[in-house]
């Protein structure tokens, strides 16, 4: 068969929130499988990205995941086949319904609901972390027991500084003035690339071995602590930075404050960096599968390069910024000098 009659024998792959941080990485790794890919909409005002994913190939469906009649709809009119949820913290809840719709329609052949993270079944964040893994509990349970076929992603970090009070550290350039450093800076997390969660959830959803598993990212390319991920991104600076501890009781304090949504970052930072829930357990599940182990053929992008991207922005940022700093000069000749010429998120 030839590789388009392969993916014309495909069937329809449904995305739900293809508009946010994660779930575009997994819309853009299923256009370039060359999947029939449909996108469910609740709103087109992310002209930028939607009209960007369109061109690749997308189909827009609009709705929402709270509608069973909907859903049921758009199920069965584009023969969907596999859906994968990325809908964010706020909507974990909202994937009931979504089952519901599955199961009474039946056809889906595999459902990855909202997960990308942590094994949810084992890791015990402090609250607000735990809320939300409480209610992304449910959603698994609730796809067990209605006997969907699944495939949960356990994908660890964004390869990223992990802000402990940002949801998308991958957004946020690594520190240029000082490191925060959670506890002594010796407990390693796994550092997967957004392109390489797309790519790989992808590859996972028609995989015989993923069905009813759970694919954990454990890429030994990327096991880092703070105190190695610091030094590489000094490396990359060409100069030193000052170190500050941020403490176990400070990353508590942080989340006890209840402030959504840093309090939730903070939590699973606590549990990351303090408690070290990715690297605490063994794969001794009879569903537990390693994506390296499936694929290893296939390459992670480092963390190493990644930080390279995150330097590329820098230049980027700079020029733009000298080149302002320029046209200032030539209409205000009192103009301040610009010193800082990238801003960070600062924290605490
Ligand atoms: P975002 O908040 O960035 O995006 C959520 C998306 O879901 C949006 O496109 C939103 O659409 C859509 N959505 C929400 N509710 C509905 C609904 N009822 N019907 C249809 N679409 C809906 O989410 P994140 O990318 O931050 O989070 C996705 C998952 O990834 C979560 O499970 C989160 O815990 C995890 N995560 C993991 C990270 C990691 O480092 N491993 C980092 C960040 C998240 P709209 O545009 O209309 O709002």
């Amino acid at each position: 068969m030839t590789v388009a009659a392969e993916v014309a024998a495909v069937g329809g792959t449904m995305i739900v929130g293809s508009t946010g941080f994660i779930g575009r990485f997994v819309a853009e790794a299923c256009l370039d499988s060359g999947r029939p890919t449909f996108l469910l909409v609740r709103s087109f005002h992310h002209s930028a990205t939607l009209s960007s994913l369109r061109h690749k190939g997308a189909l827009l469906i609009p709705g929402s995941i709270n509608d069973q009649d909907l859903m049921e709809k758009v199920l069965r009119e584009h023969k969907i086949e596999v859906v994968i949820s990325a809908v964010g913290g706020e909507s974990i809840l909202d994937q009931l319904v979504l089952i519901h719709a599955i199961k009474s329609v039946g056809t889906v052949k595999r459902f990855l609901p909202s997960e990308f993270g942590h094994d949810i079944d084992r890791a015990d964040p402090v609250e607000p972390g735990l809320a939300m893994y409480k209610e992304k509990r449910m959603v698994r349970r609730a796809i067990e027991e209605a006997g969907i076929p699944y495939t949960y992603i356990c994908c660890n970090s964004i390869a990223a500084w992990p802000y402990h009070d940002n949801t998308h550290p991958a957004d946020v350039i690594p520190p240029s003035d000082r490191f925060h450093i959670y506890g002594d800076g010796s407990v390693k997390a796994y550092f997967v690339a957004g392109n390489d969660i797309g790519k790989f959830t992808i590859k996972s959803i028609d995989d015989d071995r993923t069905v009813n598993k759970s694919v954990h990212f454990q890429p030994k390319c990327n096991l880092l602590n703070m105190n190695e991920l610091a030094s590489l991104w000094e490396k990359k600076l060409g100069h030193t930075l000052p170190r500050v501890t941020i403490t176990e009781d400070d990353l508590l304090a942080a989340a006890e404050k209840m402030c959504i949504p840093e309090s939730i970052v903070a939590s699973f930072t606590h549990d990351i960096f303090i408690k070290g829930c990715q690297i605490n357990y063994a794969l001794d599940k009879p569903t537990d599968v390693e994506v390296m182990s499936l694929y290893p053929d296939a390459s992670f992008r480092t963390i190493d390069e990644c930080f390279d991207d995150f330097l590329a922005k820098i230049s980027v940022a700079s020029v733009v910024v000298d080149k302002r700093a320029n046209e200032d000069a030539i209409f205000s000749p009192n103009a301040p000098t610009v010193v800082d010429k990238v801003t960070t998120k600062d924290t605490i």
